[in-house]
C-alpha cells in the first residue's frame, strides 16, 4: 500500500514552503493541502530539538485533519555557542514586540562569538528536520544538514535569515551571495527532502 496519498497536509502557513513541497511530491500523485486550507492553528514550537518541533507540528496536523501530515523545523547551530541559536533561530531575530530583524540576529551571533576570543571556531551548520505523521500514530522523521563557516560582515542579498553570514564548506560565496538554485541544491532542506523522497521512492 502507498504510504501517503492522494492527500497530504503540510503543517505550515508559509506559502513559499507549500508551493516548493507541492512541486516535490507531485510526481508521486500526491496533492498537498496547506495548514490554513485545512483549518489548522499555528502550533507553539515548544520542543528542545528540531526533531521534537517537526514531530509535534506533524502530529498535531495529522490528528486534527485525519490525513497524513508533513512538517519541518530548521535553524542555525553554531558549534562554539553550544548549538545556539538552534531551535531559537527565529526568536533571536525578534524584538520585544515580536518584529523580526535578521541583521540583529546575525549581530547577536557575531557578538557572542567575539566574546569568546579571536581564536574561536567559526564552524556552524544549518539543520532541517522533516517529519511525516499518520493519523494512526506512525511517524517517520528525516534530518538534513549543511556544514560551513560564519563570516563577518554579512554578504549578499539573496536568501533569508542567517544566509548572508554562512559560507558552506568548499565554497567561497555566502548563501546570501549564491544563486538561489545553487543554495537549494545543497541546503539542509535539500538534504532532508532527498532522504524523504528516497523513502517514498522505495514505497510508492
Ligand atoms: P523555521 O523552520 O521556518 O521555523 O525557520 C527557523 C529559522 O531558522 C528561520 O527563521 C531562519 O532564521 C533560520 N533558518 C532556517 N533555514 C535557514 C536557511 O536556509 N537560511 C538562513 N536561515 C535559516
Amino acid at each position: 500500500m502507498k504510504p501517503i496519498g492522494p492527500k497530504l497536509v503540510l503543517a505550515t502557513h508559509n506559502k513559499g514552503k507549500l508551493e516548493e513541497i507541492a512541486d516535490l511530491v507531485a510526481r508521486f500523485g500526491i496533492e498537498v493541502v496547506g495548514a490554513e486550507e485545512a483549518g489548522l492553528p499555528e502550533p507553539e514550537e515548544t520542543g528542545v530539538t528540531f526533531i521534537d518541533n517537526a514531530e509535534l507540528k506533524a502530529r498535531q496536523a495529522a490528528d486534527l485533519s485525519g490525513l497524513p501530515a508533513l512538517a519541518d523545523d530548521s535553524g542555525l547551530c553554531v558549534e562554539a555557542l553550544n548549538g545556539d541559536p538552534g531551535v531559537r533561530s527565529a526568536r533571536w531575530a525578534e524584538d520585544a514586540e515580536g518584529n523580526r530583524d535578521f541583521f540583529r540576529a546575525m549581530e547577536k551571533v557575531e557578538t557572542a562569538l567575539q566574546a569568546l576570543g579571536d581564536d574561536v571556531s567559526r564552524d556552524a551548520h544549518f539543520t532541517c528536520a522533516l517529519s511525516l505523521a499518520w493519523p494512526d500514530g506512525r511517524t517517520e522523521t528525516f534530518e538534513g544538514k549543511v556544514h560551513g563557516e560564519l563570516v563577518w560582515p554579512p554578504r549578499g542579498d539573496n536568501g533569508f535569515g542567517y544566509d548572508p553570514m554562512f559560507v558552506p564548506t568548499g565554497h567561497a560565496l555566502t548563501f546570501g551571495e549564491m544563486e538561489p538554485a545553487k543554495k537549494h541544491g545543497m541546503s539542509h532542506r535539500a538534504d532532508a527532502f532527498a532522504q524523504l523522497l528516497a523513502w517514498l521512492d522505495a514505497r510508492q
